[in-house]
């Protein structure tokens, strides 16, 4: 069997005319991949017209220019980016510094291990650590010593409005803080 060559050039044709076709789509449905992937990378409609040209005049090596200098990160990549380090942050910054000598503390540790520095007070009825300033333990409502004579004092008003009967040498002897205990 014998080709003659007018067959010969017409499987040529429609070769060429697959290949033109198939070029054609896949520079089309390039240009449409670089437009939806630059529409994630970049908020910058100009970055984006700029990416969907270099592949739409370059084709496959505008495809390897544009791989090379998109935007290695996507808008959400950068923003989940941005939660885990504001989340890091946070927990620095939870995790409270010695102001002695700026180690880094526990939250229940009554004192600096390094330094020496008294960081937390224990509660006297309940032997949890509350802040130095604190003047009530927030765990079982015990006010801290040094508050007790005004707590008493408030005390010592209920007890004078409550009844005739308190003296004022009562009143005087409430104020004592070892009185309190009962
Ligand atoms: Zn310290
Ligand atoms: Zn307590």
């Amino acid at each position: 069997m014998t080709l003659n060559p007018a067959t010969i050039s017409n499987i040529i044709l429609i070769a060429t005319g697959f290949a033109a076709a198939f070029a054609a789509a896949l520079w089309l449905s390039l240009i449409i991949w670089t437009y939806r992937d630059i529409r994630r990378r970049a908020r910058d409609p100009l970055v984006r017209i700029l990416a969907v040209l270099v592949v739409a005049i370059l084709f496959l090596p505008g495809v390897l220019v544009y791989l090379i200098l998109r935007p290695p990160r996507t808008q959400e990549e950068e923003f989940q980016q941005t939660l885990e380090e504001e989340a890091l942050l946070a927990s620095i910054e939870e995790s409270s510094l010695c102001p002695g000598c700026g180690r880094r503390v526990q939250e229940d540790w009554v004192a600096c291990p390094s330094c020496y520095t008294r960081l937390k007070k224990p509660c006297h009825q309940c032997g949890k650590a509350i802040e130095l300033a604190w003047n009530l333990c927030p765990y079982c409502g015990t006010p801290a010593p040094g508050m007790r004579r005004d707590v008493l004092n408030i005390d010592d008003a209920m007890r004078n409005l409550s009844g005739d009967a308190v003296s004022e040498g009562e009143t005087g002897a409430g104020i004592d803080p070892a009185n309190d205990n009962f």
